[in-house]
């Protein structure tokens, strides 16, 4: 249930000063490779580098292209709906600060329109180096469409805040990363400096998401990883979990709850899953566990990640491996559907509410149920099985 028709979304951020397209210097972000066919594929990140110049506080209104469209829509839904029976998910009055969105087609932006459908109020972080563009479209109407939530209305996105979780503190900051164009114009990104902007502007929050990685090598073989590319892997895709929560979890209000996104190759082997990804969705998994005992006894607050299955997001599509994980994924799994960011972000709703009190610690699979497969059925060694399949 989203509390707003408002047809446009409201972007306060700190506004880069000027907009460099440097060229992304690393691949990146990394999901999985499976089956007979393996592969691997790298993605949209890069390891960048760059400065803050010093940044323009700034709010600003964008409007809908098309405002007239969704709020007729709001309206007549919103007359003609009946009181939610059963067990609805209500996240009204609290807030969630989702760190890892840059695009429209990921895993993060599907989880904060399920939060703001739920009632949440939706604070973002961004890759200092994809903000521009992100806000931009924003403010362009480019996502109008995917803001739509169900009952017709858009999501409004209350501020984006430029994020880059590979570091804590400033005095971390490499001088080649503080003087790169890509950050010109960006300040305050570091984590300690985001939870220390998000505690002045809103004082506490209730939802933490990290729904972000990057694995420079990603397309080599663990064999075949440098310790560089290792550790670069665990710092972006595992450390910049425990940092969120080490800075975030004391404005957190007690009760809240925080997700991250993990893949199966953390505990199953996914040829071209490389670079030390799986190294480190197995050490966000392992920190899940120690992180709600500590965050549970400390703060009260539950620490979960959600094993989702494959999607076609920005970095995949570039890629071009996705299509074929996901038909894997289709051949292979018990449920043979194509999995829908929705269905993740409707499980980080669930886990973000006190429907879910009792869970913490949890790898909660959202894939189809292809995890607890055993064997890939399409092999030929099982085609006098019979065994039923969709069409
Ligand atoms: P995505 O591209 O939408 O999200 C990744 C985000 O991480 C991007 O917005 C990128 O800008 C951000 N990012 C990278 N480095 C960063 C940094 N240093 N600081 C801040 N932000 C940074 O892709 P996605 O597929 O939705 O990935 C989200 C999460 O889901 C990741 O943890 C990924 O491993 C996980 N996941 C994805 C799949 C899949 O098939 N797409 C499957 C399982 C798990």
């Amino acid at each position: 249930m989203a509390t707003s028709v408002t047809p446009g979304i409201r972007i306060a951020t700190n506004k880069p000063a000027a907009y460099s397209s440097c060229k992304v210097s690393k691949p990146g972000i990394a999901f999985l490779s499976s089956g007979s066919k393996t592969t691997s594929w790298a993605g949209l990140n890069s390891s960048s580098q760059t400065s803050s110049a010093q940044p323009f506080f700034q709010n600003f209104q964008i409007t809908s292209a098309k405002p007239q469209k969704f709020v007729t829509k709001a309206l007549s839904e919103a007359s003609s709906s009946k009181p939610a029976s059963g067990l609805p998910i209500d996240l009204r009055g609290k807030r969630a600060f989702i760190a890892g969105i840059a695009d429209d087609n990921g895993y993060g932006w599907a989880i904060a329109k399920s939060l703001a459908a739920a009632g949440a109020e939706i604070l973002v972080g961004t890759w200092v180096p994809a903000l521009n563009i992100f806000e931009s479209s924003l403010r362009r109407g480019k996502f109008d469409e995917s803001r739509t939530l169900p009952d017709g209305s858009l999501m409004e996105i209350t501020k984006v805040y430029p994020l880059d979780a590979v570091y804590d503190y400033p005095e971390d900051v490499p001088e080649d990363v503080n003087t790169n164009k890509r950050y010109a114009g960006s300040s305050n990104w570091t984590v300690k400096e985001v939870a220390e902007s998000v505690k002045q502007d809103f004082g506490s929050i209730d939802i933490l998401v990290h729904s972000l990685a990057n694995g420079p090598e990603v397309s080599k073989p663990l064999l075949e990883t440098s310790r560089n590319g290792y550790l670069a892997a665990i710092s972006a895709s595992s450390y910049s979990f425990v940092s969120l929560l080490k800075h975030f979890v004391p404005i957190m209000n007690p009760g809240g709850a925080t997700i991250s996104l993990t893949y199966i190759a953390s505990e199953r082997i996914i040829p071209g899953y490389g670079g030390g990804m799986s190294s480190a969705k197995a050490a966000l998994e392992s920190d899940t566990k120690v992180l709600a005992f500590e965050a549970g006894r400390k703060h009260k607050i539950r620490v979960n990640t959600i094993s989702a299955g494959p999607l076609r997001s920005r970095a995949a599509k570039a890629i071009g491996f996705i299509d074929m994980m996901i038909d894997y994924s289709r051949e292979n799994a018990p449920l043979q559907k194509e999995l829908s960011a929705e269905e993740v972000g409707d499980t980080a709703a669930f886990l973000a509410s006190p429907l879910a009190s009792a869970i913490t610690g949890a790898v909660i699979y959202v894939d189809n149920g292809l995890n607890a497969m055993g064997v890939g059925v399409d092999s030929p060694v099982f085609a006098d099985l019979d065994i039923p399949k969709s069409t």
